[in-house]
């Protein structure tokens, strides 16, 4: 509806500080601003189409995937990348990708979210799955491991996933729905974690140059609240719910932690960012060197990388192998797992609740 009186200024209701015509119908969280709606989708979305232009994201003729998990984030990457592409001419073919996890009950229904949008948007949509590319559904790993680990796995074959369907695509770029929210917390979990490697690369917005396809973050300055405000308002089709395997608790209190900073001081998670920006790696720090997976080509910068690591550990019937102690195995693969392991890393969301 409509949120202009027939005269504001008469009702003494508040106006947009923006157009001073229209009603304010929100307060925007990053800026604190009141503004009405017709607004506030103005600033949203040109605010994106400045982050790409700047950064020079894309440029014509590119074919792009977006990573699509049915959720809030990705749903409205898609609406507003499409939105742009046709108003500012970019000159992108836009594809959606999605990774089927093989979760019943979670997965599968946001899948049919995704397929609706496919509908929607006019976007052709590729879906793969870890069955088929691993063999194995999470349903069928959180059956052997239990609940402790999922998320690593999980985490780790998405990721690899993505790339595949990426190349099945022929697409120059994969964008990701990973706000500003999501990138601090992960500046902050990187710390924590003491990775190094991590929190060089997690704030940057395009990251992957040297790899199979780049990926880039055009939601890298957009906050979280004003996703879930213009999915409310736009009346986008996503799927809000959590993974029934979703334990990240780890992840949980960093993600309140950054909500109650933000609560004082909106900005705080920019700050975070340019921290992130700001921190110099000594030239002393011994950065991984990347080189190729040798069971399957992956890039990796170990001699197996991740996933095949992970996947050897569920084969073998000895999941934890991947993740942790490497009992039960010959000198040889011990070695080989040992040097794929080492500590849990975070690249970003990990979980497909919190899109990609
Ligand atoms: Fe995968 Fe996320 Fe579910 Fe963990 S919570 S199992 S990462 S979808």
């Amino acid at each position: 509806m409509e949120e202009t009186d027939a005269n504001p200024r008469r009702t003494g209701r508040r106006l947009c500080c923006l157009c001073n015509h229209r009603r304010a119908a929100l307060k925007r969280p990053k800026t604190l601003e009141q503004i009405c709606r017709e607004c506030f989708y103005e600033v949203f979305e040109e605010e994106i189409h400045q982050v790409i232009v700047d950064n020079q994201l894309f440029k014509p003729g590119d074919r792009v995937a977006i990573g699509a998990s049915g959720g809030k984030d990705s749903t409205v990457l898609a609406y507003v990348l499409s939105e742009l592409n046709r108003r500012h001419n970019y000159g992108l073919d836009l594809f959606l990708l999605s990774v089927d996890e093989g979760i019943t009950g979670y997965r599968d229904d946001s899948l049919e979210t995704v397929k609706r949008n496919e509908i929607q948007y006019g976007l052709p949509l590729k879906i793969v799955s870890y069955k088929d590319l691993y063999g194995w559904t999470m349903d069928e790993i959180v059956k052997m491991i239990g609940l402790k680990n999922n998320c690593t796995f999980c985490g780790v074959f998405r990721r690899q996933a993505l790339d595949r369907g990426a190349a099945l695509l022929k697409v120059d770029k994969l964008v990701t729905g990973h706000n500003v929210d999501d990138i601090a917390e992960t500046v902050l979990l990187n710390i924590l974690r003491g990775d190094i490697a991590r929190l060089s690369r997690c704030t940057l917005i395009t990251t992957g140059e040297d790899g199979p396809i780049p990926r880039c973050k055009p939601f890298k300055y957009t906050f979280e609240k004003e996703i879930v405000m213009y999915a409310y308002f736009k009346r986008l089709d996503y799927f809000s719910t959590e993974c029934i395997y979703s334990p990240n608790a780890y992840r949980g209190f960093a993600r309140e932690f950054i909500k109650d900073l933000e609560r004082i001081r909106p900005r705080a998670i920019l700050d975070i960012i340019k921290s992130g920006e700001n921190f110099r790696i000594s030239t002393s720090t011994k950065m991984p060197e990347q080189g190729t997976c040798e069971r399957c080509s992956y890039i990796s910068s170990q001699k197996w990388c991740k996933a095949c690591v992970l996947l050897e550990g569920l084969n073998r019937g000895l999941p934890k192998l991947g993740i942790g102690r490497s009992r039960g195995l010959d000198n040889g693969h011990r070695n080989d797992i040992r040097q794929g392991t080492g500590t849990q890393h975070i690249e970003g969301k990990q979980c497909g609740s919190l899109d990609f």
